[in-house]
């Protein structure tokens, strides 16, 4: 069945992205909660939604691989029809270290796992949403982070640059399409509850480090869920090339 509203967020079986899932379904979109290895949480975010009787499907992606994200947009564009939302979220970080120890291998998994990946999805978004293309519109949210602006020195300068090139992604992308009715804008969280922070070897990070926050505690990922979901509905229709930054006032 085709949908007038269908939304695809990428890395969605866990954290901000399962968030913004369940988010998007509450609000009618039809959703597509994209994966690469863990079926399990995925196929959970999606009974949740089924079970509010919201409309989803899974799909496992890895997104850095262009064969991959063909067949992402191509399964939403037969189970739901075409996309008017996508969320660029999939995104890793690696053990904290500095970058003496940083292998070329360390790096370029993070620049393709957070960089390449956004660029493919945002390539297969614009061949459907742009005007240009015949498509008729649609909106782009990046997840970025305030590490693109920190630089994350003594844990992940490689991810705090992959970061750093969403932003330069947005503010692009967004030029490039503003006149074919398709929307760009970021999202850069702060310190956020999810289980990456134990990818990068540190679970209690955010206990560590949550003095330094003025609001003074850690943000939850149903907060940058919000924003994301402003930015991608009407209520922000002449927001396009912007920033929102989620971290507490850090
Ligand atoms: P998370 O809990 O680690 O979840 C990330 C998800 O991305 C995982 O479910 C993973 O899927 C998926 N993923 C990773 N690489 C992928 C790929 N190549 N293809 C498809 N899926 C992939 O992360 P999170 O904390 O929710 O972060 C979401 C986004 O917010 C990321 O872009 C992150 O950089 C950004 N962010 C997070 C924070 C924070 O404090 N948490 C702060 C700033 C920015 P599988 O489990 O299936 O492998």
């Amino acid at each position: 069945m085709k949908h007038s509203k269908v939304a695809i967020i990428t890395g969605a079986g866990r954290g901000i992205g399962a968030a913004t899932a369940k988010l998007f379904a509450q609000n009618n979109f039809a959703v597509c909660i994209n994966y690469k290895s863990d079926s399990v949480s995925a196929n959970k975010v999606a009974k949740s939604i089924t079970d509010i009787g919201g409309h989803c499907i899974t799909v496992q992606a890895d997104v850095s691989s262009e064969t991959d994200v063909n067949h992402l947009f191509k399964t939403v564009d037969e189970q739901l029809g075409a996309p008017t939302v996508l969320v660029n979220n999939a995104g890793i970080l690696r053990t904290q270290s500095r970058l003496e120890q940083m292998t070329a291998e360390r790096i370029n998994s993070i620049l393709i796992n957070n960089v390449t990946s956004y660029f493919l999805c945002c390539k297969e978004a614009v061949k459907r949403m742009s005007t240009r293309h015949g498509g008729f519109g649609g909106v782009i949210v990046n997840v970025s982070s305030g590490a693109a602006r920190s630089g994350s020195p003594n844990e992940y300068i490689d991810y705090a640059a992959s970061k750093g090139a969403i932003d330069t992604l947005t503010k692009g992308l967004s030029l490039e399409v503003a006149a074919e009715g398709i929307r760009v804008n970021c999202v850069r969280p702060g310190l956020i509850y999810t289980d990456m922070h134990a990818d990068g070897g540190e679970p209690e990070r955010i206990e560590r480090l949550k003095s330094n926050i003025p609001m003074q505690r850690g943000g939850q990922p149903e907060e940058v869920a919000e924003a994301i979901y402003w930015l991608a509905s009407d209520k922000s229709s002449f927001s396009t090339g912007n920033f929102l930054d989620l971290a507490g006032g850090l």
